[in-house]
């Protein structure tokens, strides 16, 4: 339930808050820019795979990830328009619309819901990079995978080379009995 709050109207002035928000590209946490993870498996041996933590889709691995900042914003504005349904009121300000629980009469009131809504914003981020951290278990699978296919891979190799020796040794006795005078 929305808080009961003074209503403004057309052409009051109001004080209204906002999380601004900046971003900037760091180095990826999680390989250091390398783009490449080891992943040590149960016997201690290492693999090398791709970090999925600065993964950007087709781009593959950026070795950088986007951080973004929040900074309290406080501004002053005349009332264009209003906006009402059942459940919550909007202020129209040229072509932002301000919500009516962040517009207030006074910067105090305003400077104190920006705090909250930057705290909001940071939680969220925080969120953000937490669920990142979740691919650990699809970065092993894969690690894990790739392994197996390597074991397998060898195997093959192994014994198509046996296959291969047995094969020209045969054909050298092939050779000795076809070469008689
Ligand atoms: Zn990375």
């Amino acid at each position: 339930m929305a808080i009961e709050r003074k209503k403004f109207k057309i052409d009051d002035t109001i004080w209204y808050a906002r999380a601004g928000q900046s971003d900037c590209q760091i180095t990826c946490p999680d390989c250091l820019g390398t783009r490449r993870l080891r992943v040590i498996m149960g016997d201690n041996s290492e693999v090398s795979i791709d970090c999925a933590c600065c993964e950007r889709g087709y781009l593959g691995c950026t070795g950088t990830i986007t951080e973004y900042k929040f900074k309290a914003e406080l501004k002053s504005a005349i009332i264009d328009g209003i906006e009402q349904n059942r459940d919550e009121t909007r202020y129209r300000i040229g072509c932002w619309i301000i919500n009516a629980n962040d517009a207030f009469e006074t910067p105090e009131e305003a400077g104190e819901r920006a705090k909250q809504l930057v705290k909001e914003a940071v939680d969220a981020e925080r969120q953000r990079l937490i669920s990142k951290e979740k691919p650990a278990k699809t970065w092993a699978q894969n690690a894990s995978y790739h392994r197996q296919r390597i074991k397998q891979a060898q195997k093959d190799l192994d014994y198509h080379t046996a296959k291969l020796s047995v094969a020209a040794f045969k054909s050298k006795e092939d050779k000795a009995v076809e070469v008689p005078k």
